[in-house]
């Protein structure tokens, strides 16, 4: 059986070496990520050469996202690098400091406006949590804190507020420059990074399509705010990511669990497909098995239904880049089996507004309560395959289609495969014998099995699915079509 549940992997430094990337998709990566927080645009157009090329040698399908680097708001440089700073102690973030100015009293910002949107009270939290200070007065662009936990500060370290309320916009000027990039390698999936609402959703995707670029929008649920707009934010938005990270040191890692459950149940409820990120695998960064802790992570968002779980630095600079791969892929299929990951009980007091939604949920209905082998899509735009992955389900899900990108969006999509197949080049009666055969050529089927069949009467126009076929295998061959 396919693994159903997604594996996303960030390419850097650590992929970039001979064969790496013919490992990595041999060992089952779906989705490749582009960081832009990282590297310039010329290196990243040599991955995205490189992995194209792997991904066809290896006769696979499969998907760009290009992550973008947003508003995240750094600290300057030190003189003299890394300060110790120690609990108690005064410390100054101070726009007005040159970036690379700072000591043990007082460092730069990246973002001018920082002053502008903390008090007193407010908590700061730097290097990811590693070090928090509490603001004691703000005087024009000076923030004085306290240091409240301290620790080692080096260059460049991240800065959030707890809680939320920095009022940078999603979208900076790097960030307008790079989603023309997006477009121009024909990403099939845009990360926002930070988003706020649903506007930075619209303005993402304006942009994008005005330079051209088709790809889905993936917004990024990392912000305090971010949360209190969940439901716009995934009904204009692709699929959402929920970025652990910063969104674990803005509310506190402890509500983390809580959130991500909900937020996967909210993003397949309103038909947007989830990627769980950040941290699945830290440790095999540098060690070439993961802890139980992290086994159980991967295998737990897997049972919360998520479409994908994400490597960033286990596979971007780590020492086990395929095996953090692999690893994930052994805990990924055995989670599938668990009756938590097969069962469902979604939508089913739903009234439909659509002819194709309704056979989608058709078909899931019919293959979970029938035993069939596989379910096979006709899609041109890979809608009607959302819709049914949104289904938890131990059926294969074949999404066919002639158009590559949307094979490509497809590969993020728990339990779809994409399969190339041309309906246009196909003799109208003969479609069903076709798919079969083609599922037969693929080895997915075999004789005896049951496979469903959705597909339109007008075939090749998007968003007409009206039928849905139940077809024996082998029986295929003597039936007239349709
Ligand atoms: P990042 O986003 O890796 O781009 O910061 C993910 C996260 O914050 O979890
Ligand atoms: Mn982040």
């Amino acid at each position: 059986m396919p693994r159903r549940t997604k594996i996303v992997a960030t390419l850097g430094p650590a992929t970039d070496g001979p064969q790496v990337l013919d490992r990595l998709i041999a060992a089952g990566v779906d989705v490749v990520r582009l960081n832009l927080s990282h590297d310039r645009h010329e290196r990243h157009r040599e991955r995205v050469v490189a992995v194209r090329a792997a991904a066809a040698a290896a006769g696979r399908d499969l998907a760009l996202l290009v992550d973008l680097q947003g508003p995240k708001i750094r600290i300057g440089r030190f003189v003299d690098g890394a300060v110790r700073l120690r609990e108690g102690a005064t410390f100054t973030i101070d726009a007005a400091c040159p970036l690379d100015g700072g000591d043990g009293q007082r460092v730069g910002t990246t973002y001018a406006a920082l002053a502008g949107d903390v008090a007193p009270g407010d908590v700061l939290i730097l290097d990811d949590g590693a070090l928090e200070l509490t603001v004691t007065a703000v005087a024009d662009t000076a923030i004085h804190c306290q240091v409240t936990l301290g620790g080692v500060l080096s260059d460049h370290k991240g800065i959030n507020k707890r809680g939320g309320g920095l009022s940078a916009p999603a979208l900076t000027a790097k960030d307008l420059a790079d989603i023309r990039f997006a477009a121009d390698i024909a990403a099939d999936y845009l990360a926002v990074s930070f988003v706020r609402g649903a506007a930075d959703v619209h303005q993402a995707r304006a942009i994008l399509t005005a330079a051209g670029g088709q790809g889905g929008i993936v917004a990024k649920i990392e912000r305090a705010e971010a949360l209190a707009a969940a439901d716009e934010i995934i009904a204009a938005a692709d699929a959402i990511m929920i970025a652990r990270g910063d969104l674990g040191v803005e509310i506190g890692d402890a509500e983390l669990p809580a959130v991500q459950k909900d937020l996967v149940h909210r993003a397949r409820s309103l038909n947007a497909v989830v990627i769980t990120a950040t941290q699945m695998m830290q440790s095999m960064i540098e060690h070439p098995v993961p802890t139980r802790a992290e086994v159980f992570d991967v295998a737990n968002a897997v049972l919360d239904g998520t479409d994908a779980v994400m490597l960033s630095a286990e596979t971007s600079v780590g020492a086990w880049p395929v095996k953090a791969v692999a690893a994930m892929d052994r805990i990924c299929r055995e989670a599938e089996k668990h009756a938590l990951a097969t069962r469902s009980h979604h939508r089913l007091d739903s009234v439909f507004g659509r002819v194709d939604e309704a056979i989608a949920m058709a078909a899931m209905y019919t293959a979970n309560h029938l035993g069939v082998t596989g379910i096979a899509a006709l899609t041109e735009s890979g809608a009607t395959v959302k819709w049914m992955s949104r289904i938890s389900s131990g059926i294969p899900i074949y999404a066919l289609t002639r158009h590559i990108a949307t094979r490509r969006k497809v590969t993020l999509f728990r339990g779809v495969h994409p399969v190339s197949f041309d309906v246009a080049t196909t003799d109208i009666h003969a479609v069903n014998r076709e798919v079969i055969e083609e599922l037969l050529r693929q080895g997915t089927v075999r004789d005896g099995d049951l496979v469903l069949i959705t597909k339109g009467d007008r075939s090749g126009v998007e968003g007409q699915t009206n039928i849905l076929k139940i077809m024996r295998v082998g029986e295929h061959a003597l039936l007239a079509d349709d």
